[in-house]
């Protein structure tokens, strides 16, 4: 039998296999790059291809690509063989430390944003040397960076890569104004959880909606959904725990450390939780993890959904992001610590986050803005569209006690004094959490439950460092000349939790009195894309992301024209998914269906005269009149994606096609849903909500 130990990571390029593969020089010189963050010299590139190329030969590999993380959010690969003639038909093995370090992927069909002329196609990839090559399927991967000729980013990974630079950079001059002298990097670690469905692979073959926009386009609502809440860390069943042992195993066998799974709220619905690592590395391992999910499903005669919302009326899957900040000598930095410095560490570094979170809201929920996902926040399953923080009681009370200068009667009967006092346990207890909040503390960390299950990680934490550093700056900046630390320390936690308090919440965020109170707050609320895309670039955004060196404000401008048409193309896909199921199966079943029913009357008044024909002429009627109404819908929904107004174009664009696409989808939808209860089985052309959620 395979032992765990032994092939954990064992199709990964990692120290351990670099240690046997390349020379100990190779190696110390990567280790050096690693440290000092510089580019790897030429011949240390070639020793390790060398030696990276044996190691993948030996793991039967054939071929290498570079593998990013372009703009599609999905990953990217370009396969080549190692493969090389040298003569007399013969061929060697070949892999150079250049074919290593960079590649010159034709770039013209990735989304650029503009930022990269057709004509100027070519795009690089450049290794990124903080990260494990690994085998998959027979390719070498080597991750990489992807940024266009003239070094703008292209992709997901560049822009976390410089937002951690930057937090790491704001996080140092705060350790050391605590007189830390002992850190010299500040990371920050991710555990993103993530949610799938799993349906039966026959019949998601037979949903044209499920197989070109990853969700099911209508679809009456079942008679049992997930009300009995038997289906939430219930018995996993023979054939998804087959799924998730092979799914665990290979997962493994990339290094990707899978912990936690369990069934979902929805039934189908399931969730893996891998252990946290660096937020680098954690969006690499969940971009695999996205992958290898699909992959696996397919073996199991399975097809794994990851879309946002692929059922209307039962849960959507979100991936939560857990996010905290560690030095390299091992400390995170949101524990509350168990000294009075800590406590001041601590309450800096909470209340940097506060502020962070309360500065830069929009920013935080666009990262999150998707079409998929729009379907999720707010629907009361999800948390709301509304960016809010808890934190829990123990924080609350003294927060309070900080910003209005009384007494926190549950530690000491006197004031709690910041950097004087030992802090309260605060317990990491985690069964009385408020699952309604997008933001919650967690003991230690923060976890983000807004992200989408088919995204990147990438976004929220590029957001999540960058706020962070920024919120870091202000305080070292006002710190670092200070005579009076302690006094001014206290000063400035105090004006942050004042100033910023408004973005505590720890009342239900489902309730429709939070749209109220969150409105006499101020808080942002954008209940879709429509609302919150624009919001990426408001200029408090551009300037906070240039001055970190995170975008430039042509990169963001590009990110943002992606974001928009992303949103656009996914909703006019739909719409013409829809149109085209509609006019060649829904029409056509119901009209046959009603047929049938006319039939049955004509027969019945011959044969038996005395007869009533009540059921199948009301039902007739109901059908005919239902399908008469889907055809105008459908019509309808035809002309508002031909006739897309000629002054759409940007923002109004992305309004058209919330406003007035989306919105006759949905009424389109509602007539589908009520013509499926009414026709009988055997005409209804598509497998149904009770066949797809109860069918494995
Ligand atoms: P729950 O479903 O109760 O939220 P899980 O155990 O499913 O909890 O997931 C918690 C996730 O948080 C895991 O991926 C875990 O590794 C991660 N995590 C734990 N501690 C930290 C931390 N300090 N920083 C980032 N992520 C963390
Ligand atoms: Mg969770």
């Amino acid at each position: 039998m395979k032992q765990l130990p032994n092939y954990f990571g064992s199709m990964v390029f990692n120290e351990d296999a670099m240690e046997k593969y390349i020379s100990s020089s190779a190696l110390a010189a990567w280790k050096k790059c690693l440290a000092d963050g510089t580019a790897l010299q030429l011949d240390t590139a070639n020793d390790i291809a060398e030696g990276m190329k044996t190691w993948a030969l030996e793991h039967g590999a054939t071929h290498f690509t570079h593998w990013f993380q372009p703009m599609t959010g999905l990953s990217a690969e370009k396969h080549d063989s190692f493969v090389s003639p040298c003569g007399h038909g013969k061929v060697m093995m070949d892999f150079s430390g250049k074919e290593l370090v960079r590649g010159e992927p034709d770039a013209s069909s990735f989304p650029s944003g503009g930022l990269r002329a057709t004509f100027e196609a070519r795009g690089y990839t450049a290794w990124d040397p903080t990260a494990f090559a690994f085998i998959k399927d027979g390719s070498l991967c080597i991750p990489t960076v992807f940024c266009s000729y003239s070094g703008e980013a292209l992709d997901k990974k560049t822009p976390l890569l410089r937002s951690l630079d930057a937090v790491g950079k704001q996080a140092l001059r705060v350790l050391r104004l605590f007189g830390d002298t002992q850190t010299t990097k500040v990371i920050s670690n991710v555990g993103p959880e993530q949610e799938y469905f799993l349906v039966d692979k026959a019949l998601y073959d037979r949903r044209e909606d499920l197989r070109l926009c990853g969700r099911t386009l209508f679809g009456a609502k079942p008679p049992k959904g997930q009300e009995l809440d038997d289906h939430y860390f219930g018995v996993i069943k023979p054939r998804v725990a087959a799924y998730m042992k092979d799914l665990d195993e290979e997962l493994w066998s990339l290094g990707v450390c899978s912990k936690t799974k369990h069934n979902e709220a929805a039934p189908a619905q399931h969730e893996m939780a891998p252990v946290y690592t660096e937020s680098n590395i954690a969006c690499d391992h969940n971009q695999l993890t996205m992958d290898i999910m699909k992959r696996v499903a397919s073996r199991h005669d399975l097809v794994c959904l990851l879309h946002e919302k692929p059922f209307a009326g039962v849960n959507g899957s979100g991936k939560h992001n857990n996010w905290s900040l560690a030095t390299d000598t091992g400390k995170n930095l949101f524990s509350p610590g168990k000294t009075p410095s800590q406590n001041a560490q601590f309450l800096l570094f909470l209340a940097a986050f506060i502020k962070g979170v309360d500065d830069y809201q929009e920013l935080l929920r666009t990262s999150t803005a998707t079409a998929g996902n729009d379907h999720r926040l707010g629907g009361n399953e999800a948390p709301p569209a509304i960016i809010s923080i808890y934190l829990g009681k123990e924080l609350d009370d003294i927060i309070h006690a900080i910003t209005e200068g009384i007494d926190y009667v549950e530690v000491s009967k006197r004031s709690l004094r910041i950097g004087v006092d030992i802090l309260p346990t605060i317990p990491q207890d985690t069964t009385d959490r408020n699952r309604t909040s997008p933001l919650a503390f967690t003991g230690n960390k923060f976890e983000f439950r807004m992200p989408g299950s088919n995204q990147s990680v990438s976004g929220h934490n590029v957001v999540l460092n960058t706020i962070m550093a920024e919120a870091l700056c202000w305080f070292a900046d006002r710190l670092e000349g200070s005579t009076d630390f302690q006094h001014d320390l206290h000063e400035l936690i105090r004006q942050a939790l004042t100033d910023h308090k408004r973005i505590i919440f720890d009342g239900n965020g489902y309730d429709e009195s939070w749209v109220q109170e969150a409105k006499r707050r101020g808080l942002a609320n954008l209940p879709n894309c429509a609302e919150a895309l624009p919001t990426y670039m408001l200029p408090k955004n551009i300037e906070l992301f240039t001055k970190h060196g995170v975008y430039t404000e042509s990169e963001m401008r590009a990110r943002h024209e992606i974001h928009m048409e992303s949103y656009c193309k996914v909703v006019n896909i739909e719409a013409n998914t829809l149109i085209d199921m509609i006019q060649h199966h829904i029409l056509n079943a119901a009209s046959h269906y009603s047929a049938k029913l006319c039939a049955t009357i004509n027969d019945k008044r011959k044969a038996l005269p005395d007869i009533s024909c009540r059921v199948e002429e009301a039902l007739a009627e109901s059908i005919c009149h239902l399908n008469a109404e889907l055809l105008d819908a459908c019509t309808d929904l035809k002309t508002a994606v031909n006739t897309i107004p000629a002054d759409a174009v940007g923002e109004a664009r992305l309004r058209y096609f919330h406003d007035v696409v989306f919105v006759q989808m949905e009424k389109t939808r509602a007539i589908i849903d009520h013509l499926e209860t009414l026709v009988a089985a055997d005409f209804w052309p598509f497998p149904t909500y009770v066949d797809l959620l109860f069918g494995v």
